[in-house]
């Protein structure tokens, strides 16, 4: 038997900025953890897309946070102003 991730509280993204809530019918394993969403998860941080595994999604959301800080930091030293939240 498979024990589910419990459903995690409403919250907004810190990439994007989008109003995370977990519908009912979303595939546990694939729920928007805090602090990123689950697409920001998959394009911005490094590893397998779609990787399952809690330990290894944790590490990807912190690559994903660095890699955000990092594109941000590149933009900011151009004399751009920073895109992500
Ligand atoms: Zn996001």
């Amino acid at each position: 038997m498979t024990i589910y991730p419990e459903r995690p509280e409403p919250f907004t993204c810190a990439i994007c900025l989008k109003h995370c809530e977990q519908d009912r019918w979303k595939y546990a394993p694939t729920y928007d953890r805090p602090p990123v969403c689950w697409r920001c998860e998959q394009d911005f941080g490094t590893g397998q897309y779609g990787d399952l595994n809690p330990d290894r999604r944790t590490i990807k959301q912190i690559s994903a946070l660095a890699e955000v800080l990092r594109c941000d930091a590149y933009r900011i030293s151009i004399g751009e102003g920073p895109l992500y939240g």
